[in-house]
């Protein structure tokens, strides 16, 4: 199973255990949450869970926001690069 048919597979399970979330299910709430964190994660993550700025592997926290850089050094690299992108 390729990783795009697995997270398929969760966004399905995803809606499904919303429903079971909304029938009040004992223990959907929690599985659900965990699955919602990891979509969202895997949403915002870089396709190949590297800096976007100079592609060293990132390690992404258990929660919050995932990461996009490496650390502030890159994330405002990127930043001035899309100033200049944008003409300002
Ligand atoms: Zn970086």
């Amino acid at each position: 199973m390729t990783k795009s048919e697995l997270l398929s597979l969760l966004r399905d399970a995803e809606s499904v255990l919303w429903d079971a979330v909304c029938r009040n299910v004992s223990g959907a709430e929690k599985t659900h949450q965990r699955i919602a964190r990891a979509l969202r994660a895997e949403d915002a993550a870089t396709p190949d869970g590297t800096c976007a700025s100079c592609g060293n592997a990132l390690t992404q926290p258990s929660t919050g926001r995932p990461r996009t850089y490496c650390g502030g050094a890159c994330k405002k690299r990127a930043q001035r690069a899309r100033a200049r992108g944008t003409g300002q």
